[in-house]
């Protein structure tokens, strides 16, 4: 998969494209990223992207024309550009507490493009007009955020744990909370006890089954108690 990600604040992505799951998946090459600086599309000699908005009010608007412009650079706008399948075309996302909010389905969903393209808005946000250009509004929750820097590196993380070899062992993945609509089952590692405090037998009895059997009694009784929601959503899929 290869990911654009179209900011003001190019810097925020070394470390996340270096270290960590991220740094290993692009060393690797499974994943191809760039920060893009959407300042170097400014026409403006001192690089500005921002004015007021109009109408009067507080803060300002980034402009559309330098956000249309680093999009047209990515190859995402192509005219009479025909794809094999929707999944080839590349995908222009928009982080936005106003856009459609980002859970496993959808991470799963973007998992499957060949090409992403993420804007990150900052101020007030983007000038509406920029949305033509944009294929999705993607929202990390209901609470806003300065920038759309921090909600890009959430959507990118969570969709590169989709992309095979990635997380090493693709079970892991699996397992892991709603993947299959329940939540993860508790975990434990040495000291078998710990200030008073036994690791559960059956995890120490060698007996595959009887653990297979326990954890997912765990995640269900955990998913019941906590998200009851998850299994409604499961009923319904029945
Ligand atoms: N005025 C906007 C509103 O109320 O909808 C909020 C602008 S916010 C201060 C600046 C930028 O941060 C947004 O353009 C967006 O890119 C990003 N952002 C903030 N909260 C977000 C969220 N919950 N999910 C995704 N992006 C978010």
């Amino acid at each position: 998969m290869k990911i654009d990600v179209l900011t003001i604040f190019p810097e925020m992505f070394k470390d996340f494209f270096s270290l960590s799951l991220m740094g290993k998946a692009i060393e690797k090459g499974l994943i191809e990223a760039k920060a893009v600086d959407i300042r170097s599309f400014s026409k403006d000699k001192h690089k500005k992207v921002d004015d007021k908005p109009f109408g009067g009010g507080t803060g300002m608007v980034i402009k559309a024309e330098p956000v249309f412009a680093a999009i047209r650079n990515c190859g995402a706008l192509k005219k009479n550009a025909c794809y094999k399948n929707r999944y080839k075309k590349p995908y222009v996302i928009y982080m936005s507490p106003q856009g459609r909010p980002l859970d496993n389905g959808v991470v799963k969903e973007l998992s499957k493009f060949e090409r992403l393209i993420i804007l990150c808005g900052h101020y007030e946000g983007i000038d509406e007009r920029a949305m033509s250009f944009v294929d999705d509004e993607i929202s990390i929750g209901d609470y806003v955020l300065t920038g759309g820097e921090i909600p890009a590196m959430v959507l990118i993380d969570a969709v590169s744990r989709m992309i095979k070899g990635v997380v090493k062992e693709e079970e892991s993945v699996k397992n892991d909370s709603f993947y299959n609509g329940l939540l993860d089952y508790p975990h434990y590692t040495r000291p078998a006890v710990f200030k008073n405090m036994k690791a559960p037998e059956v995890l120490l009895s060698g007996n595959h089954k009887k653990i297979q059997e326990w954890r997912l009694k765990q995640s269900y009784e955990r998913t019941k108690k906590r998200r009851p929601d998850l299994l409604k959503a499961i009923k319904n899929e029945e």
